[in-house]
């Protein structure tokens, strides 16, 4: 997510080139940034090559759902490949360590905002248990913080889908968020604001989701939006009724 400019089309562009591959991973980047230089996503077959049939996926693909906004970046005839978590998957554990702060009471704050802007999605439909303390494995999204980012970025995440045997394998490569130093009279709760809203829209790259192409949505590549919108919710209980690797397709124009 960045902060007040006009969306940059090439992230769409890429999710788009993405979605036509039919490989067996798909990789996305969402870095939420400067996207006309953002992380290029791993491209291509695994080395275990592409898999031609997979039986357990539509082999044709689906009209894109009318309501939300899984498709609203696609131009007609382009399709985008669903990726999100697979369905025995119930339960996200996110560990959201401490950021670097100087005053140990302000961090806590900090990450408090992160865990409320996590918990905006929480049960829709997967349960997310919060970590703070890295217990090593078992750990499905790990929050890093930084305290740089080029430009107005504020967050990123990077997420693969592979597909192998008729099993989808969904992970999230990248969760960061900007923690930015202190200053003399930086605003705090502003800063904590934006870490709440950056977390919410980043979580919803991590259960799948793209960009809404509305400004009251949180997923609106813009910082515009406080909250989840009915929208957002309704076009992930859309995302979570496709089978992952499934490719949904906009139709032509008449
Ligand atoms: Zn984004």
């Amino acid at each position: 997510m960045r902060e007040g400019h006009l969306p940059h089309m090439s992230l769409f562009r890429t999710l788009t080139a993405m979605a036509l591959l039919t490989a067996a991973s798909v990789a996305t980047a969402c870095t939420d940034t400067d996207r006309d230089n953002g992380t290029e996503p791993e491209r291509g077959a695994s080395p275990h090559a592409a898999v031609p049939k997979l039986p357990a996926y539509p082999a044709e693909a689906l009209p894109c759902p009318p309501a939300g906004y899984l498709c609203s970046r696609l131009d007609p005839g382009d399709t985008l490949v669903v990726a999100r978590w697979p369905d025995h998957t119930t339960e996200l554990r996110v560990l959201v360590p401490l950021p670097p702060h100087p005053d140990p009471s302000e961090a806590a704050r900090r990450r408090d905002a992160v865990v409320r802007g996590l918990l905006a999605w929480q049960d829709t439909p997967l349960r997310l248990v919060i970590v703070h303390d890295d217990p090593g494995d078992g750990v499905d999204i790990r929050v890093r913080w930084t305290d740089h980012m080029d430009g107005d970025q504020v967050g990123r995440v990077q997420t693969t889908l592979e597909l192998r045997n008729g099993e989808a394998r969904y992970q999230v490569q990248l969760f960061e968020l900007l923690s930015p130093p202190v200053r003399e009279g930086s605003p705090a709760e502003r800063i904590r604001e934006r870490l709440r809203r950056t977390a919410a829209h980043e979580m919803g790259h991590a259960l799948g989701l793209g960009h809404s192409d509305r400004p009251e949505d949180i997923m609106y590549p813009e910082d515009r939006s406080a909250e989840p919108s009915a929208r957002d919710y309704r076009t992930l209980a859309e995302l979570y009724q496709l089978p992952p690797g499934s490719r949904l397709v906009l139709p032509p124009s008449p």
